[in-house]
């Protein structure tokens, strides 16, 4: 019986990917094994410089951990550099995203070539991102992610993913259904969907489709028990889709937003089309829709030409709304973007003092949302693993709290009433199952 082991790097997307290449294996009989495997697969990352770098540095660990393995590298930093990946040695073949999907068919293919994929430039009228995955992907956790869109029409000026993974393409609204219909079916009560950019789903077909016709589709069919929108953009919320969050809905009340700067001088040089007004009027309608609403919010700081009173602006924007949580992303140069040529560059130091900044007030905004959210009965999906410090069961609220309760294993995979009770200094909410 042979033996693989994947390692992935970055999105939700690419660990959706990742684990749909494992259940194709799986499915010809091969098993997961993390030492001495017959075959390792790198699915690298590209979004920042740092991304890439720890890419490269996981190829050379797994090479040297693996000595004997066929090794495959594929992924965003492939795509954008495949020339860095080549200079390490013993890599046998480096994957572009188009054929990603088919690494299962091509390690357990008879013909004299298995492994023929020709390293490309991404291009999606030569291939559907879809077709690799003909059953839905479980994974190995309790909530499943289900990838509904890739790519990306947007060609933000900091952004490589659009080089990486070409236009956006869409799952078909059949197929979205019958995918969670499977996952409904062998027990996932939640699934994340997920996208490189979800809000364009649809626009790529024939007859144009919205995020909000499958989300509604999705409400009305009720495949599974919850879904969770995995990331999107502030032009792309609407009070459509605000409301499918309510009560009696299937979409969790949980919204994560690239806001990316709260200045509109450097929103327009990111190429972002929106400005701060829009934006804070967006989490308001949000927020008084679902008062209860987790909203989380990336932010990328440092962008060249950024001033101190820029990114107070984007501080004091977020300040004044009822934000849950912050994704702090320190701006990183990635070569093949306009904004790898824009000057003047902020320095290293100011970079790391403005996140440090973010950071403090991503903690500020967690403990106002842990406080709000206090003694109010909620919705839980108790997850496989305890908490790994405890051994108590870990639940996901609706709103994206985790909250520690006492239970016994029966209980996982489960959704539950809870109340969260306490929570200490490092945001470790405890609570109880509600009769
Ligand atoms: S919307 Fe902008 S940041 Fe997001 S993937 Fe597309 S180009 Fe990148």
């Amino acid at each position: 019986m042979k033996t693989f082991f994947i390692q992935t790097l970055g999105c939700k997307v690419n660990q959706y990917e990742s684990d749909g290449i494992a259940s194709g294996l799986e499915e010809r009989g091969w098993t997961k094994g993390e030492k001495n495997a017959d075959v390792v697969i790198v699915n690298t990352c590209a979004v920042t410089s740092r991304a890439a770098m720890q890419s490269r540095q996981a190829i050379r660990k797994i090479i040297r951990e693996n000595p004997e393995a066929k090794v495959i590298v594929t992924g965003c930093h492939a795509q954008t550099d495949p020339e860095a990946i080549k200079k390490i040695d013993h890599i046998d073949h480096l994957v572009c995203h188009q054929d990603k999907l088919k690494i299962a068919d091509h390690l357990t293919s008879t013909g004299v070539d298995p492994f023929s994929l020709r390293f490309r430039k991404i291009d999606r009228t030569e291939s559907d991102p879809f077709k690799g995955f003909n059953h839905a992907v479980k994974g190995d956790m309790t909530r499943a992610y289900l990838k509904i869109q890739d790519g990306c029409n947007a060609f933000c000026t900091y952004c490589i993913v659009p080089h990486a993974r070409g236009a956006s393409v869409s799952m078909p609204e059949n197929e979205v259904l019958r995918h969670l219909r499977e996952l409904g079916a062998s027990g996932v009560n939640e699934v994340i969907v997920t996208g490189i950019h979800a809000g364009m789903y649809g626009l790529d077909f024939k007859e144009k489709s919205s995020l909000l016709e499958l989300l509604t589709r999705i409400d009305r069919d009720r495949p599974v028990y919850r879904l969770r929108l995995s990331s999107i953009e502030p032009c792309e919320i609407n009070e459509g889709i605000i409301r499918l969050a309510g009560p009696g809905h299937i979409l969790c009340d949980h919204f994560h937003i690239p806001l990316q700067s709260g200045d509109d001088g450097i929103l327009r040089k990111m190429k972002r089309p929106y400005d701060r007004f829009f934006f804070k009027d967006m989490v308001q309608m949000i927020h008084e829709i679902l008062p209860f609403a987790g909203i989380g919010v990336d932010t990328l700081i440092g962008f060249p030409t950024e001033t101190d009173r820029q990114f107070e602006n984007t501080y004091e924007l977020i300040e004044s709304l009822p934000i849950s949580y912050l994704h702090v992303f320190p701006f990183s140069a990635r070569k093949g973007t306009p904004a790898y040529h824009f000057d003047p560059k902020v320095d290293e130091k100011t970079i790391k003092d403005r996140c440090a900044g973010m950071r403090t007030l991503d903690k500020i905004k967690r403990r106002e949302f842990v406080g709000r959210n206090l003694n109010q009965k909620q919705e839980g999906l108790v997850q496989n693993k305890p908490d790994k410090k405890t051994g108590m069961l870990k639940a996901i609220t609706s709103n994206y709290l985790t909250v520690l309760l006492k239970g016994g294993p029966e209980l996982c995979g489960k959704i539950l009433d809870l109340v969260p009770e306490q929570w200490d200094k490092d945001l470790i909410i405890k609570g109880r199952i509600s009769e």
